[in-house]
């Protein structure tokens, strides 16, 4: 395995995540499965429902816009829960998501949006457990070495060059598999294919994912593939650093906005929070937010629903303010305080006067206000019950959807011409066809499982 980063800075976007995977379950018994470990006692707190095969296909069909392409998309839904039982076999321990995903609900945790896995000690957890599996069977790490070409020997790839710190390599292998990430923390590709504004964006995770194998499996002969004018977006930390921070990871997130507001500088709404259960809405939105005055938005939230907020916004990096007053918020922030104060009254005026005895945070509660634009489709609580708390974000970005097409039963790289192109294989952010203006939380990494396992039996047949 060639890794560009050093040793120091391995795992790629997968060390930054929380973990979480998404795959079809049918209850409990299902995830005890690949949590053997779960008590009884565990067992009898939580409520993690069922999350269908076709609820999966279909979610991701809806989030996508129907966009998604189906071959992709069949091989994911019908591989992701055999692939997390292999993944277990490989020695991944996994665990409940209930700090994140479920909400307690008449004295269960009650979980919500097909997410309720993630692997134990989320991203960097992940990674680790995953070096050591490799090193387990033998797979050999060489750090600091970036492909920045495939060679070829007639039609067939027959290796790469790679660059280390001091030396140019060429390297011979009967298969290549990519799997090295998006073109997110590349400026110049960023604004070339996602537009203009997406230079200023945040990186939220490894620097060290530039599209560069995109580009060299391009050059070589392979198709582009997907939304490459799309990309997964979010609410970020306005004072993040500019590329991921290895101790924070994806502290600097902010996505519990469906229980409050989310307004910009001028103090003004300008999307549905309650939209969907936020692991349907939260990697679009920060594309909304970079379009707002300074790229900069403000998640307001009141003591109704304070107590429902994510680990994220208790750590102390979150730039954060506290005010007992509308107007006395807005100033903290650096919000128009006409501004806001006129959207919080027409938001409470618009609010349903039965709403806190529907309010449901893990289901589609249809709390919705009435007869204000955009609207708060679900959770619609009034906001007047101080202190009031608002938290600054800007747009940070995740992974790119746009890459190389594939050959989902085989991961093998197709051409220009959908021909094959023997001896490489492809899989992760840098395979294209999957996500299509959104994403469904949780996906990534059940897609790169996937996708990875499929490539690797390949290559390994090659
Ligand atoms: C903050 C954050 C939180 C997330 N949370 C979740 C989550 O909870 N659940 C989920 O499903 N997804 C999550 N994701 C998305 C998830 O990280 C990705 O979908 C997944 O990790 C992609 O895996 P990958 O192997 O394709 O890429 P990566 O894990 O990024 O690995 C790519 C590797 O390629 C290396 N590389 C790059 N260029 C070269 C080159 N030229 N030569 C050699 N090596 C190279 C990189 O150094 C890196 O190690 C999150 C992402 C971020 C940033």
């Amino acid at each position: 395995m060639l890794e560009k980063a050093p040793e120091a800075e391995r795992g790629g976007n997968t060390y930054f995540t929380g973990g979480g995977f998404r795959f079809p379950y049918n209850g409990i018994d299902d995830i005890r499965a690949i949590i053997p470990d779960l008590s009884e006692a565990e067992v009898e707190r939580v409520d993690v429902g069922s999350y269908p095969l076709a609820q999966f296909r279909s979610d991701l069909a809806r989030v996508t816009d129907g966009l998604i392409d189906d071959g992709m998309a069949s091989a994911l839904v019908r591989e992701a829960a055999p692939t997390m039982q292999w993944l277990h076999d490989q020695g991944i321990r996994f665990a409940l998501m209930t700090g994140r995903q479920a909400n307690e609900v008449d004295g269960k945790l009650v979980f919500y949006g097909g997410l309720s896995v993630e692997a134990v000690g989320a991203g960097k957890g992940l990674s680790d457990q995953q070096f050591d599996a490799a090193e387990r069977v033998g797979v050999q790490v060489r750090y600091g070495c970036k492909v920045v070409n495939l060679q070829r020997d007639g039609r067939r790839i027959s290796g790469v060059e790679l660059w280390t710190d001091d030396t140019v390599e060429a390297l011979e292998a009967d298969a290549v598999v990519l799997a090295a990430g998006g073109f997110e923390a590349n400026t110049e590709m960023r604004t070339r294919y996602l537009g203009p504004g997406w230079d200023m964006a945040k990186v939220r995770g490894t620097r060290f994912n530039t599209g560069d194998a995109i580009r060299a499996a391009i050059d070589a002969g392979a198709q582009p593939f997907g939304n490459w004018s799309g990309a997964h977006a979010v609410a970020w930390d306005l004072n993040a650093p500019p590329t991921g921070n290895r101790i924070v990871a994806d502290l600097y997130q902010k996505h519990s906005y469906p229980y409050g507001l989310i307004v910009n500088l001028d103090g003004e709404r300008f999307v549905d929070e309650g939209a969907d259960l936020r692991n349907y809405t939260y990697a679009r939105y920060g594309r909304a937010i970079l379009a707002q005055p300074q790229r900069a938005a403000f998640q307001l939230f009141d003591q109704r629903t304070a107590h429902l907020l994510r680990d994220e916004y208790h750590v102390r990096q979150a730039t954060m303010a506290q005010a007992d007053t509308i107007a006395g918020l807005a100033d903290a922030l650096g919000v128009d305080v006409a501004g806001l104060e006129r959207t919080v009254a027409e938001y409470n005026a618009a609010c349903p006067s039965d709403g806190p005895s529907r309010f449901n945070p893990s289901a589609l509660d249809g709390v919705g206000t009435a007869g204000i634009r955009p609207p708060k489709s679900n959770w619609a609580l009034p906001f007047d019950a101080p202190p009031y708390l608002g938290y600054a974000v800007t747009c940070g970005i995740t992974f790119t959807f746009g890459g190389l097409k594939i050959d989902p039963r085989s991961g093998q790289v197709l051409d220009t011409e959908d021909r094959p192109m023997p001896g490489l294989y492809a899989a992760g952010e840098l395979v294209g066809g999957l996500f299509y203006n959104n994403y469904a939380g949780g996906s990534g990494l059940m897609a790169g499982s996937v996708f990875g396992r499929i490539a690797g039996r390949s290559a390994a047949q090659t």
